[in-house]
């Protein structure tokens, strides 16, 4: 069994609103039910940037924050079955549920009552170790060793949920905010025939290159009206102004799914671009189901991800690049 150091570095969030302290804290401790993780690496995830600026209210404090994370099992808890140790393992935002509440008990643990969420009211991957619990994470094969994987653990669920929530009939797809998610999400719609509509900040050229690379079929500004009628819309960016907008760009009978777990006021819109049976929604976290069900629909399409490292050092950098609109794709904390 390998030595176990008794301290790690983590990169803490000690009040909302300041940036996180570069620390030496104690070793995380696990339960009977929890494994011990070396991370690997961990995605920057835009919620992170909610948690971190105060905008997500009620943390755990003090919070190592983060929850798109690989690591390898170094220790098991004396009731933990299916993980051992050296297994590669991902650990998402959802951490715990309860299994009992009306939402458990109707396969929307995702909206559970007492869940715990990684990386804001439980610790999460900014640091060298983390714990998890064992039904919470999952196995994963040598393939996702790469920090290039981590976004797949929220960006890639998030997307893949929002992209359930269209339904399998929408065929032309508008995805507002190309950053991290929709970059995955597009080689999955891609890869099932889609024609997907990218719209970027106004004037963000990059982004909008970018999004043409991917394979999007046409790119331009938010405030652009759509080139036809869209079957569905997902607004990544978290921009409420956008939700009118997705509204009038969205065919009779579709759907538009808000996928941030925070966004800005909507402004008040006419009846009009509702009516006609367009549906509007918002997706909130993931089930363990969504997790495996994507999971094993990329396992033949080999999902690329563009990413830039930073050290665990330079997590408030990469949040500052993320906040300022500054990061193609997704950044990632290279760790282990
Ligand atoms: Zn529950
Ligand atoms: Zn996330």
């Amino acid at each position: 069994m390998r030595h176990l150091p008794a301290t790690m570095q983590a990169m803490v969030l000690e009040s909302p609103g300041s940036p996180l302290v570069y620390k030496t804290v104690a070793l995380p401790v696990y339960s009977e039910e929890q494994v011990l993780v070396k991370v690997i690496a961990c995605g920057v995830c835009r919620t992170d940037l909610h948690v971190v600026d105060g905008e997500l209210l009620h943390p755990k404090l003090p919070l190592i924050p983060g929850h798109e994370i690989i690591g390898n099992v170094v220790r098991t808890g004396a009731n933990v079955s299916s993980l051992k140790e050296g297994d590669l393992v991902g650990i998402p935002w959802l951490g715990y549920t309860c299994g009992k509440c009306k939402y458990c008990l109707s396969n929307k643990e995702n909206l559970c009552d007492n869940a715990l969420f990684t990386g804001y009211t439980i610790d999460g991957g900014y640091a060298e170790y983390t714990v998890a619990n064992q039904q919470y994470c999952f196995l994963l094969s040598s393939a996702y060793k790469d920090p290039s994987k981590t976004p797949l653990l929220c960006a890639g669920l998030i997307g893949y949920r929002s992209y359930i929530m269209i339904g399998e009939n929408a065929k032309t797809i508008g995805m507002y905010g190309f950053g991290a998610a929709a970059h995955i999400l597009i080689q999955l719609a891609k890869q099932q025939g889609k024609h997907v509509y990218a719209f970027t900040r106004d004037g963000d050229m990059a982004a909008q290159q970018f999004a043409l690379k991917m394979g999007a079929i046409w790119a331009g500004n938010s405030s652009q009206q759509a080139p036809v009628k869209l079957d569905a819309a997902i607004i990544f960016a978290p921009v409420g102004k956008l939700v009118p907008k997705a509204l009038t760009d969205t065919d009779k009978g579709g759907v538009v799914v808000c996928a941030g777990i925070h966004m800005s006021d909507i402004p008040s819109f006419p009846y009009d671009i509702l009516w006609e049976e367009r549906t509007l929604r918002s997706v909130a976290n993931l089930t363990r189901k969504d997790a495996h069900d994507f999971f094993k629909v990329i396992t033949d399409i080999d999902i690329k991800t563009e990413t830039r490292l930073f050290n665990l050092q330079e997590a408030n950098e990469a949040l500052n690049c993320l906040r300022n609109g500054e990061i193609k794709g997704a950044a990632v904390l290279k760790i282990g």
